[in-house]
């Protein structure tokens, strides 16, 4: 097309020169700004997780985001290099650790933090005394992953009409809830629901939301002591 265009070395330089520096500049501005907010505030809500540069356990970089979840903008982010911590395994607890040392040198004091289950974050967190949450997305994506598996066993196939109406009610559990006791009621109400019984004996949550209406699929109902009952709730 004879279009004329610059070099890839040209555009290298400009962004080194101009467009980097912009950027940087323009984040360190508005991060101070943030963070100045943050110490201001007595109880501080934050949500942190590891992003890595590839899939499974072979990772070289790791960019640890911590996030005020009051106003769902990003607070900091770490790189951290796997070699520098002793493995990808590693990475993600020395990304919140720097976060953290950032936090407070800018005299930011933390309510709570919301993260995932990483048993080193869980040990770092329980030693200094912070108060830690599971995300939810976490939460769901583990226990969706272990109800997937049971529902391709032999004589389980019946639990797959129930993956999705259970991913959603983990969701909507933890966004209705106010207090742990409400939580666990209302989590656990699924183990009726799934049998066809839409009330309760927990007072917390005493009967299902859902219209009363009759289900075109009657077969979906689960029997107690059959394979797919037991299985998913073996206690
Ligand atoms: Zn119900």
């Amino acid at each position: 097309m004879q279009l004329q265009s610059y070099q890839y070395d040209t555009f290298r330089r400009h962004a080194r020169a101009v467009i980097e520096p912009a950027v940087i500049h323009h984040w360190k501005t508005s991060q101070d700004a943030m963070l100045e907010r943050l110490s201001q505030e007595s109880k501080v809500i934050l949500g942190g997780d590891m992003r890595a540069d590839s899939p499974g356990h072979s990772a070289k970089f790791g960019s640890y985001t911590v996030m005020d979840l009051s106003t769902n903008t990003v607070v900091d982010i770490q790189l951290v290099q796997s070699n520098e911590v002793g493995g990808s395994y590693h990475m993600e607890k020395e990304g919140l650790v720097r976060s953290l040392a950032l936090l407070e040198a800018r005299g930011v004091t933390l309510d709570c933090i919301v993260t995932d289950r990483h048993p080193q974050i869980q040990k770092f967190l329980r030693d200094r005394n912070i108060t830690q949450y599971y995300d939810v997305w976490h939460m769901a994506k583990g226990i969706s992953k272990k109800l997937e598996k049971i529902s391709k066993q032999k004589g389980c196939e019946k639990l797959q009409k129930w993956l999705k109406s259970i991913n959603n009610h983990i969701y909507w559990t933890a966004a209705t809830s106010t207090t742990g006791p409400e939580r666990v009621a209302k989590w656990t109400s699924i183990v009726n629901h799934v049998q066809n019984i839409h009330t309760h004996e927990d007072p917390l949550f005493p009967k299902c939301l859902h219209d009363a209406r009759q289900t075109r699929d009657k077969k979906k109902w689960l029997q107690p002591a059959t394979p797919p009952f037991y299985k998913m709730f073996p206690n």
